[in-house]
């Protein structure tokens, strides 16, 4: 198998960069041009309506149920067999695994990276736009490649005690195997304000570590989480309040980690083991009560001329592939772990992802039934609000249907 060793989109990035190094990256104001839209997107790795819901019902996340209301929002339909780099570089890229090339976690024996990606990345179109980029732990960015403003690495940073890359947490400090900031430079601005934070979510423990300690190890499990959830809290913060971007891309991964083993599943379900499952069946909900206080700190930096996009790569639910031989066979995660539920079901429509959007011109109240929207979308419409076709490459449309007007202009542009 052959991969490509650079991109034939990379050495525009890095002409452009190199020109816009010293002026424009974190300089906001430009006064001779016209302001260009903003937009934040928050990436939920994983991010399961059928949980959701209900906690939204409680009034558990008031943060979320307020995009809701003043947006829209509905599924999004995913790729078969949906995993992390899977969706995240068709979301980049607005095209098949197939053809973008990261087709998984391990793509010929080694753990994706962008130097897999064959195919013309969103901030790559961004940044050649003149449009100020900043990305943080948005999964399958590593090693990070050169923007017009910043980037963070997210998963399948590799480092110490995650020499793979896959499905780990290394310290910002040791990371190990290529560059996880953009411009370099800015490591140890990060490390001096926000602190040698982890990048990506705690390992999943193994069956070994787990037998008869469960409770303990449980705990201890969901406490790293909570520390790396706070973490990244702080980081977006930083990011937005020190470097704000015109276009800024942050994500999250530990809502799908825990759900992998921690989704509370009843009696019934396949792998049901209570020593395990009925410890903490409120792990999970929780996760997305936390991450509804994360959106609460960005939605600080968003105002009525923001964009938000909300999107999820799919969602998670437990097993129920009996076409499988072993239904606890699962691909990309940690070999051991009592994994109880899962995404990389054959048929990608069994875990729609999610996508919730708001800003000008965004209608209000609006739903999207069915599998209006899909992942292959994403790119073409955050393109649109810049006023930017999109390329040939793309698969995908603009999202017409969610703006206010019939022709789906902007009123930004
Ligand atoms: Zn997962």
């Amino acid at each position: 198998m052959r991969f490509p060793t650079v991109p034939r989109f990379l050495a525009v990035v890095v002409l452009l960069s190199f020109s816009v190094a010293s002026t424009s990256v974190f300089a906001q104001n430009q006064s001779t041009a016209k302001p260009k839209p903003h937009v934040i997107v928050i990436g939920v790795n994983g991010m399961e309506l059928d949980v959701i819901r209900p906690l939204i019902l409680e009034g558990k996340m008031p943060n979320l149920a307020s995009v809701i209301k003043k947006g829209a929002y509905g599924k999004l339909r995913t790729v078969s067999a949906p995993n992390c780099p899977r969706v995240y570089s068709t979301l980049f890229t607005s095209t098949h695994p197939e053809e973008h090339g990261v087709s998984g976690f391990i793509v010929g024996g080694i753990t994706a990276n962008t130097n897999m990606l064959k195919e013309e990345p969103i901030w790559s179109i961004l940044s050649k736009n003149q449009i100020t980029v900043g990305m943080a732990n948005v999964p399958a960015t590593f090693p990070v490649m050169p923007v017009n403003g910043y980037m963070i690495s997210g998963m399948l940073t590799r480092g110490k005690n995650c020499e793979d890359g896959v499905l780990c947490a290394p310290k910002l400090s040791e990371v190990q195997g290529g560059e996880p900031v953009y411009p370099p430079a800015m490591k140890a601005e990060l490390i001096k304000n926000v602190g040698d934070f982890f990048i990506d979510c705690e390992r999943m423990p193994s069956a070994e570590q787990l037998k008869n300690h469960e409770p303990e190890v449980i705990d201890a499990w969901l406490k790293k989480v909570d520390v790396i959830r706070a973490q990244q809290t702080k980081l977006f913060d930083y990011l937005l309040t020190e470097h704000p971007t015109e276009f800024t891309w942050l994500a999250q991964s530990c809502e799908d980690r825990t759900g992998h083993w921690l989704y509370p599943i009843a009696p019934y379900n396949a792998g049901y083991n209570p020593k395990i499952n009925a410890v903490r069946t409120d792990a999970f909900p929780n996760q997305y009560v936390a991450f509804d206080a994360v959106l609460g700190s960005i939605l600080k930096h968003i105002d009525d001329k923001t964009y938000l996009f909300i999107v999820s790569d799919h969602g998670i639910k437990p097993l129920r592939e009996f076409e499988q031989t072993d239904p606890h066979a699962h691909m990309d995660h940690e070999k051991t772990t009592p994994v109880i539920a899962k995404h990389d079901f054959a048929d990608g429509d069994d875990v729609p992802g999610s996508f919730f959007a708001m800003g000008p011109g965004i209608k209000q109240g609006l739903r999207l039934l069915g599998f209006e929207a899909s992942v292959y979308d994403f790119a073409p419409t955050v393109l649109h609000i810049y006023g930017i076709e999109p390329t040939k490459q793309m698969h995908g449309h603009v999202l017409n249907e969610i703006f206010e007007s019939s022709d789906g202009k902007v009123a930004q542009k």
